[in-house]
């Protein structure tokens, strides 16, 4: 209980509504609530969670060892320290866990996966369990996941108006190959739905093929059939069948293989059907390389792809204490930017010197902490688009002897703009830090 003392930020959160989940039947979910409940620790468990949400965090992560428990949350796409946790506060939290989630408590060993029910500030969340014994201990990871969508136009994660309407006119065009990309772990699924709620589905047939053990979200007007991975099956398996009904647009999730690809550029190319499929890569010329890895027909692959989608996440600075500067005339030219162009530029919020932070009398002046983002300068995140439209001269090179730099010295000849170039514009604007740019670019 002494952590809460420590710790005042955490009492003046309201709790995290729980629900119960993983039981065989309704009596035996509420009995674990009520279990839970009961712990002295119980305030300690909630509170973890109520500080992850408070700062619409992904992810809490606990690492068990004989000193103590580290505490993590991810907010923003990065992983920041919390107030470590004593061994026996730790485990008694971590039982709460186990039992609302319906799994063993005693197993410290074992991996475990469950979930429970989480509310807090009018969102609803799923709250996915991992915990896995280690060398060192045991480690838990607490995901949550929205019940409902943050974004739900692809304007809402930073897309530009300009952006928008090119990647529209690609996205509903009758023919052609679209590649949506994204790092790993950086935003792929939320810019596939998005891009594809972009698409005009009311005028066009749209199917898709997933993997039935990697089900996506779901899209209005875009049918899902599904294949068995683990089997040893590959969209080609069940792509011939889908494709006797004629459809508009074939929605392919993963590539997986050559079979896939050769189908879907005979589709393109013959009979001028849309493709769309997504791979993880950092930049749109290497979403490129990655569907030729696949081993596909390469001339006829190079024909048929017509546009990539690449995006990169980067948190917005805190809009309520975000800290001016003026730059100086080198920093401007090494960005690229303009002389006269911006007047100033935007930092995250950093507190002035512990010794500057007394009063008259030399006692210490406590600031207050910004209520948005907690102090950490950074409230939610916004997306770097790329938009590589495939031109002839980019063709010939992808046809021939496709690598990294040949693309990208083909593409900057058209006029490509690149996703550093992107986080400049939203840097010049004030939207994020020059530090933030470079973090993400690193990734
Ligand atoms: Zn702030």
């Amino acid at each position: 209980m002494a952590k809460q003392q420590e710790e005042p930020v955490e009492v003046q959160l309201p709790p995290v509504k729980l629900t119960p989940m993983g039981a065989p039947d309704k009596q035996q979910d509420q009995a674990n609530l009520i279990a839970a409940k009961q712990s002295p620790a119980y305030p300690i468990a909630n509170g973890l969670l109520a500080h992850c949400l408070s700062r619409n965090g992904e992810r809490v992560m606990l690492d068990f060892t004989a000193q103590g428990v580290a505490v993590r949350f991810e907010i923003d796409g990065v992983w920041m320290n919390g107030e470590p946790l004593d061994r026996q506060s730790g485990d008694a939290a971590l039982a709460i866990f186990k039992q609302i989630a319906n799994l063993n408590v005693q197993d410290r060993r074992s991996r475990q996966d469950g979930k429970f029910g989480a509310e807090f500030g009018g969102g609803k969340f799923i709250a996915e369990f991992t915990s896995q014994g280690v060398k060192t201990g045991e480690r838990v990871v607490i995901k949550f996941k929205p019940k409902k969508p943050k974004f739900k136009k692809i304007e809402e994660l930073g897309m530009r108006d300009k952006i928008r309407q090119r990647f529209k006119e690609q996205i509903d065009a009758d023919s052609g190959m679209i590649v949506i990309s994204a790092p790993a772990g950086g935003g792929l699924s939320t810019t596939w739905n998005l891009a594809l709620e972009t698409a005009d589905r009311l005028m066009r047939d749209f199917v898709a093929t997933e993997d039935k053990d990697n089900k996506e979200d779901e899209v209005i007007n875009v049918n899902p059939q599904y294949y068995d991975r683990a089997a040893g099956q590959s969209p080609a398996d069940i792509l011939p069948q889908m494709i006797l009904k004629e459809p508009d647009v074939l929605v392919v999730a993963e590539l997986t293989n050559a079979e896939t690809v050769q189908l879907l550029c005979e589709q393109i190319n013959k009979f001028e059907k849309l493709a769309v499929t997504k791979v993880n890569a950092k930049e749109a010329s290497e979403a490129l390389l990655k569907v030729f890895a696949y081993k596909g027909p390469a001339a006829e692959l190079a024909k048929a792809v017509t546009a990539v989608l690449n995006v990169r996440l980067l948190r917005r600075l805190c809009d309520q204490c975000k800290q001016s500067f003026q730059p100086p005339p080198q920093l401007l030219q090494k960005l690229g930017i303009p002389a006269g162009r911006v007047q100033v530029l935007y930092q995250e919020y950093k507190p002035p010197p512990p010794e500057e932070l007394v009063d008259e009398k030399g006692n210490p002046i406590i600031l207050p902490i910004c209520q948005k983002c907690g102090g950490i300068g950074y409230a939610g995140r916004i997306g770097l688009f790329e938009l590589l439209v495939v031109d002839d001269q980019i063709r010939a090179v992808l046809a021939s002897q496709p690598n990294l730099e040949t693309i990208k010295r083909v593409a900057k000849a058209s006029g490509h703009r690149t996703i550093q170039e992107e986080g400049i514009l939203q840097v010049a604007q004030g939207v994020t830090s020059i530090s933030e740019l470079q973090r993400a670019l690193k990734q």
